[in-house]
């Protein structure tokens, strides 16, 4: 498989050179160039499968040529063996013909384990067989972080660093990633917040002469095999509801457009998804494009779902390359004028074909809390405010009744305790037993000034399992 640049004017990559890649060198993102495609008949015999050999299936043709299937099947096995459901992404049933597909049996409670664990294995596979050390810095408010950490935590070559705002991450969010106490791990709280550390990461990104010629990977969802580990669980939940006889709709708690865009890959990939529907909060650019074909960047708001918090969403780029004929040319023109002016609409036509697929919603902390307490009250299932998101617009937005709607369950509730008690319940949440002792693990973490120059200097110091590069 061959990827490409969304903005044409980069060199095509295999699969192995697109996952240490980050952004293309013409600043688009990759992306396959020609998308397998599935009969019915043989996404109907898939059925039934465990989740790691459905993975593999759904997976293969995209890292043909850079791994072998039997290596591929054992890192699968691995990787999906580690959660702690052994359905691994199992279906609840709300309402009639309504489920939320849990994708927080993880070990971070979070969808992000389901790529992020896979995409530490690949690294090591991959990084041993070409016998190359990286380097990865990456910024979080929460999820990523703590995913990331888990995902790499047994790479050999791969030292990484992640950046928090200090004291501005939740203590349950902290502890997953400051007590995971490996010498190639390394926990960076910035006196600064969110956007600082973002900035940073961007920074080094552009400039890696600090790293003295070890490479620099990018664990954000601008990784293509992000993107790709989280395409199987829509043909999981979906095989279980009748597909590919049956079509199913699909409600997305969405920030940066990942999870959903693998939704979107999956009925190219010929499962039949009859509707996506895009979740957000109140930062609700998508939303805003899909009910109003306007694109632009406002204030950023804090709000109950802090993993949706976003101005920009790094990967509807990746949409609007098809939704333009895949030109390349024309992808460029319309970034640049996107930079230029932080905003940007596309053709009519282009937009109402995007609108037969898509639907959106933006939900307010006051309806997110309000969905909690009404789904507490008529099931005993507590959301977190993510997943509550999600419910909320499947139930504004469903156009078909007898299609079934599945939500995707983003992050278990217990990350998220604030939000559950302004919903008003008064159950206590219980950490899963695999963290059942977080509060009394030791913390490990380094606090930087908001300086660049610190970051670097402690990445340069610290980049070889501890010791400096
Ligand atoms: C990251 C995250 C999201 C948003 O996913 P995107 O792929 O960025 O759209 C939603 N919910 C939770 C809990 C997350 O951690």
């Amino acid at each position: 498989m061959r990827y490409i640049s969304t903005r044409g004017n980069a060199p095509a990559l295999n699969f192995e050179d697109v996952l240490l890649a980050g952004l293309a060198s013409d600043g688009g993102l990759y992306v396959p160039e020609n998308l397998p495609r599935f009969t019915q008949e043989e996404i109907a015999s898939w059925a039934g499968l465990p989740y790691h050999e459905l993975a593999f299936r759904v997976m293969r043709p995209f890292v043909e040529g850079s791994i072998s299937d039997t290596d591929f099947k054992q890192i699968l096995e691995e990787t999906y063996g580690a959660f702690a459901h052994s359905a691994i992404a199992p279906l609840r049933q709300l309402n009639a013909n309504e489920w939320v597909m849990e994708l927080f049996h993880g070990p971070t409670l979070a969808f992000k384990d389901f790529a992020l664990q896979l995409l530490g294995r690949l690294l090591d596979h991959i990084l041993l067989k070409r016998d190359e050390r990286v380097v990865i810095i990456g910024a979080t408010s929460g999820d990523t972080g703590s995913a990331a950490i888990e995902g790499c935590r047994r790479c050999e070559n791969v030292d990484i660093f992640i950046l928090h705002p200090h004291q501005r991450v939740s203590e349950v969010q902290r502890r997953q990633m400051t007590t995971i106490l490996g010498e190639n791990i390394h926990n960076i709280a910035i006196e600064g917040n969110f956007d600082d550390c973002q900035e940073m990461v961007k920074a080094s990104f552009a400039d890696q002469s600090f790293l003295k010629g070890t490479r620099l990977v990018a664990v954000n969802s601008i990784n293509w095999a992000r993107i790709m580990a989280q395409i199987v669980y829509y043909f999981h939940a979906a095989l279980q509801l009748g597909a590919p006889a049956r079509s199913v709709a699909f409600s997305v708690p969405t920030g940066n457009f990942g999870d959903i865009f693998a939704g979107y890959l999956a009925r190219n990939m010929g499962l039949p998804v009859s509707q996506l529907v895009v979740a957000t909060n109140r930062n609700d650019i998508l939303h805003r494009f899909m009910s109003g074909n306007q694109y632009f960047k406002e204030t950023l708001h804090a709000s109950l779902s802090p993993s949706m918090d976003i101005m920009v969403s790094s990967n509807f780029e990746r949409l609007l390359f098809d939704l333009h004929g895949r030109n390349g040319v024309a992808l460029a023109e319309l970034m640049s004028t996107f930079k230029a002016t932080g905003k940007l609409s596309v053709e009519e036509d282009r937009w109402v074909e995007a609108r037969k697929l898509f639907d959106s919603l933006a939900v307010s902390d006051e309806d997110t809390c309000a969905t909690i307490a009404d789904v507490f009250k008529r099931t005993g299932e507590v959301l977190d405010p993510h997943t509550a998101i999600g419910v909320k617009a499947a139930r504004e937005c469903r156009r078909n009744l007898s299609t079934p709607m599945v939500v995707l369950g983003t992050a278990h509730p217990v990350k998220f305790p604030d939000a559950v008690e302004k919903a008003g319940i008064g159950k206590a949440l219980e950490l899963p037993a695999h963290l059942s002792d977080l509060f009394q693990r030791e913390e490990r973490c380094t606090v930087l000034p908001n300086a660049i120059e610190a970051v670097q200097a402690f990445v340069a110091q610290h980049g070889n399992r501890g010791k400096p590069l």
